[in-house]
């Protein structure tokens, strides 16, 4: 017989095959002990069966291990419990050594109650919010899903290392509250705001809307893993994702979403596991295996689901248990009836014998399974179970810490780790820096251009300096409001600055912005990088212009009546007192000593002309002589003493005043009066600062600028020094001292008035728990240290745009060095009141000479011409003393001889003025 060689070796291998593979297989099989075993999955959860058949499998192979888990696999829909009852019975029935089991509450609480009643061990992987409600029943079951009290705590111990002073709940299904439960007793003192709110429908947008506008920045998210994966779309769409806002995320699977939270890895995100993140080879293996028999099952060693974890890790804590009866029993399997409390029990037995003992021993297994650490407490609860907590980076997720019923909250990763972490991000972004027009803090420099290179400006320099000491890249951008941030107290709203970093639309705002208590509350702050206080910006004093009759001023118009009065009065009552006065009437000749007349010399005109020279400390040749007039005489002196020292008080007083200007010094000076109107920057800083003082000046201050029409409250720095300028000094300026500096620089008629009233500085402002804050606060710092800001400060407040003007104005230092003289303007009324005066001397005298001319005329019979000629002839005599009585006639000599008379009569007066009278009287002889 032909045999083909072929056919030969296919006959060789299979031999070998039978012999050595197959046949030590049945044999061995054949010699293992059989361990019927129960198990219910949902439908549709093929990776739950395909785990559970995988473990088996390699259970089953293990060549030395003497049992054989024979498993009754059967599946149910997730909610029909009367189904998985009648499953269980099916199953129980042909005796088994532990039923696996189904995975959720409605359908497990019905096997657990028929495995309790049939004393067959009950593994259980699915959450259970609360302790069974068969009180005895759980008795029978091994749960491997963490106790849901222990995880509260767990949770909640977790979270106060976050140390978060409010946050937002958003939960899905009411199971949440009860893991939640501890949280809300450990804040039940409301020391924290706590938001609770429901994720319902399938928009969560509008939901999310309102959690960002309420300005909540820390959100506990309890939701299954669908759910979380389009919480965290939409909230990217409504600009609740980013680094400013922190997740804590309860479910226990949300490390299976890498793929789908990586987008968002610049969110700080903490999530709790059972699933170490750190595999090991054995691990990566299993998965393997898995995604080998499954191909549809996308898995990596760390995103393998808790309760497919769990699933496996109950099998072999099952596998182990019963290797440990080994040395304590052998179990027997009978078949029992599900229902033994019935009147038919097919079998007659109640319960599973080996049952109790055998759960028994189940519960002190020990061991560690894909979800870690695994141990039961008496009632087959676990309760000693390690959670891993993690965040997220662009690699994925990352071990940060554990947490354990011993040990509590143990970080594997220290903050500065994570710092560290966000310093690196920082080099790869694009701040957006939101600022407003102001100088010299940005300032437009080309307007047609694009991007930074519109602008020009102390801060932008600022931020430009911080970026190379990080290394990051920034656009600047305005507010569309152009203010710096105020709070509307009644809508509890931000405007300015304040508003684009609270909507995320900015991760940086600078300019002359102000750290203050309600902005900070809303919004991080580095260190400041200059310091200031609020102060007075205003018109320099400007002399005002001299007054013709100033030297009248230092004495009102009614004091000056009422001396013109008195002066009248006074000359008058000297006048009667004088007439009435015997002492006052006098012998006119000493030598007759009993005169027929008495004269007294007290005419009107004589008492007018004593009380004047009195008054104008002229003296007088005239003196009373009677007592009473002497007395009378004397007040008036008293009261001229008075006046006039007052009068010279005053006046000194004026000329001082006119030089130095307005007397405001300070801010209580603008607060006494009223006619120098005073505002600030409308709801800026400097505005609350009076608005929230209790300071009685300031509050004064606050009403009068409130209720002050027109509003004396300005947009902005420019606006109020535009307006301080165009007052002329009836409006000043509540200013920043470093703004006032910048503005004096330049306007040289603008000074600061007094000191500063507070104490403060400005800031870079960013979101809440800006994981950048540190970083640009240490290089705020270095570039202190350095000097940079000085340098910058001087560049922008001194170099540019002609910040040397006032130091450079030479009207100004003139006019203060000759600020102690008085000008010609400041005495010419005197001036004028003497030219006045003699003129109306000179008019009086023209009238009295016309007058006298007239008599003379009239008394010598001669013509008025005549009369005149005669008293102009002896008025030209200048140093003639002597006049003849009668008047001078052309009878007595000719024209011609007038003439040389005149001529020879004012030569003799000069001669006889230079001591030549002699030589001239010889002549003539
Ligand atoms: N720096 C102020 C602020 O941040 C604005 C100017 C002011 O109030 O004087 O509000």
């Amino acid at each position: 017989m032909f045999i083909n060689i072929n056919n030969f070796r296919l006959f060789v291998s299979l031999f070998l095959c039978v012999f050595f593979v197959i046949l030590p297989e049945l044999c061995l099989a054949d010699r293992k002990q059989r361990i019927p075993i129960g198990a219910i999955f949902h439908e549709y959860n093929m990776e739950m069966e395909m785990v559970f058949r995988n473990k088996l499998n390699y259970i089953n192979n293990l060549y030395e291990e003497p049992y054989l888990l024979i498993p009754n696999i059967q599946t149910v829909a997730k909610v029909d419990s009367f189904k998985a009852g009648k499953i269980a019975c099916n199953i129980t029935e042909d005796g088994i050594a532990a039923m696996f089991g189904p995975q959720n509450d409605e359908c497990a609480g019905i096997v657990e109650a028929i495995c309790y009643n049939l004393k067959i061990p009950n593994f259980q992987t699915h959450w259970q919010p609360k302790k069974s409600t068969y009180q005895d029943a759980a008795k029978m079951a091994i749960k491997l899903y963490p106790d849901a009290h222990v995880l509260s705590v767990a949770i909640n111990d977790i979270l106060k290392t976050m140390e978060w002073k409010s946050f937002t709940i958003l939960y899905e299904d009411d199971d949440a509250l009860l893991r939640l439960q501890e949280v809300f007793l450990d804040h039940k003192t409301f020391d924290n705001v706590i938001t609770i709110r429901q994720l319902t429908g399938f928009d969560y947008r509008s939901l999310l809307k309102e959690v960002h506008e309420s300005g909540e920045r820390q959100i506990i998210l309890d939701c299954n893993i669908d759910t979380t994966v389009e919480v965290f779309r939409q909230a990217a769409e409504v600009k609740m994702t980013g680094e400013y806002i922190n997740y804590y995320i309860l479910n226990l699977d949300t490390h299976t979403l890498r793929q789908e939270l990586l987008q968002h890895a610049l969110t700080n995100m903490t999530i709790i596991s059972l699933i170490d993140p750190n595999f090991g080879e054995a691990r990566k293996h299993i998965v393997d295996e898995w995604t080998m028999e499954m191909p549809s099952l996308t898995l990596t060693a760390d995103t393998i689901p808790t309760e497919l974890a769990l699933m496996y890790d109950a099998l072999d804590v099952f596998y182990q248990g019963l290797k440990m009866t080994d040395s304590l029993m052998s179990l027997k399997f009978e078949k029992v009836d599900c229902n033994p409390k019935s009147s038919i029990n097919r079998y007659g037995i109640d319960t599973w014998t080996d049952g109790e003992q055998f759960y028994d021993v189940l519960k002190k297994v020990r061991s560690d399974g894909l979800s870690g650490p695994i141990q039961f407490d008496e009632n087959g609860y676990r309760t000693d179970f390690t959670l891993q907590i993690m965040d997220i980076s662009d690699d994925g997720f990352r071990q940060i810490g554990t947490w354990d019923p011993t040990n509590g909250v143990s970080r594997t990763i220290s903050e500065e780790d994570s710092l560290a972490q966000y310093s690196a991000a920082l080099r790869n972004k694009t701040f957006k820096v939101a600022s407003r027009i102001g100088e010299p803090h940005l300032m437009w420099k080309n307007e047609s251009a694009e991007g930074n290179e519109r602008f020009e400006g102390y801060a932008m320099d600022l931020i430009h300096e911080i970026s190379k000491i990080i290394g990051f890249k920034y656009e600047f951008y305005l507010t569309p409001d152009n203010k710096y941030g105020g709070l509307d107290k009644k809508t509890k709203k931000w405007n300015g600055l304040i508003k684009e970093l609270l909507e995320r639309k900015a991760d940086l705002a600078i300019c002359d912005l102000t750290i203050t208590f309600d902005r900070r509350s809303a919004v991080d702050f580095t260190m400041p990088f200059m310091t200031l206080g609020i102060s007075i910006l205003f018109r320099k004093p400007v002399a005002r212009p001299p007054q013709l009759f100033s030297f009248m001023a230092p004495l009102s118009v009614e004091v000056w009546l009422y001396m013109a009065l008195a002066f009248l009065g006074v000359a008058f009552a000297v006048y009667i007192i004088a007439r009435m006065c015997p002492k006052d009437w006098e012998n006119p000749t000493p030598q007759d000593p009993n005169p027929t007349e008495l004269e007294n010399i007290w005419s009107l005109p004589n008492c007018i002309w004593l009380s004047l020279g009195t008054i104008m400390c002229l003296g007088c040749d005239l003196l009373p002589k009677g007592s009473s007039t002497r007395i009378t005489v004397v007040l008036w002196g008293f009261f001229a003493l008075i006046v006039i020292q007052s009068y010279i008080a005053n006046l000194t007083a004026f000329l001082t005043m006119e030089k130095m200007g307005d007397s405001i010094k300070n801010a209580e000076d603008l607060a006494k009066q009223t006619t120098i109107k005073y505002g600030t920057v409308q709801g800026a800083s400097t505005a609350n600062f009076f608005r929230d003082s209790n300071f009685s000046v300031y509050q004064k201050m606050w009403s009068t600028m409130e209720s002050t029409r027109p509003s004396v409250f300005v947009d902005g720095n420019a606006e109020g020094v535009k307006r301080v300028l165009r007052g002329q000094g009836t409006y000043a300026f509540l200013m920043e001292s470093t703004s006032i500096e910048y503005v004096t620089a330049r306007e040289c008629e603008l000074t600061q008035i007094g000191g500063k009233l507070d104490s403060k500085g400005y800031g870079i402002a960013m979101p809440v728990n800006s994981p950048y804050r540190t970083d640009i606060s240490g290089a705020v710092l270095k570039l202190q240290e350095s000097g940079k800001l000085s340098t910058l400060k001087t560049k922008w407040w001194k170099d540019m745009h002609g910040g040397r003007k006032c130091d450079e104005d030479p009207s100004s230092n003139a006019k203060e060095e000759n600020a102690n003289e008085m000008g010609i303007d400041n005495v010419a009324g005197i001036f004028i009141v003497l030219v006045a005066g003699t003129m109306f001397a000179i008019f009086i005298l023209i009238c009295e000479v016309l007058w006298n001319i007239r008599t003379i005329a009239v008394e010598h019979k001669i013509t008025p011409t005549e009369a005149l000629k005669s008293e102009l002839r002896f008025a030209f005599q200048i140093f003639n003393k002597e006049k003849p009585a009668k008047p001078y006639t052309p009878s007595e000599a000719s024209s011609d001889e007038d003439t040389r008379s005149v001529a020879a009569s004012v030569f003799r007066s000069a001669s006889s003025f230079l001591r030549l009278d002699n030589i001239i009287e010889k002549k003539d002889n």
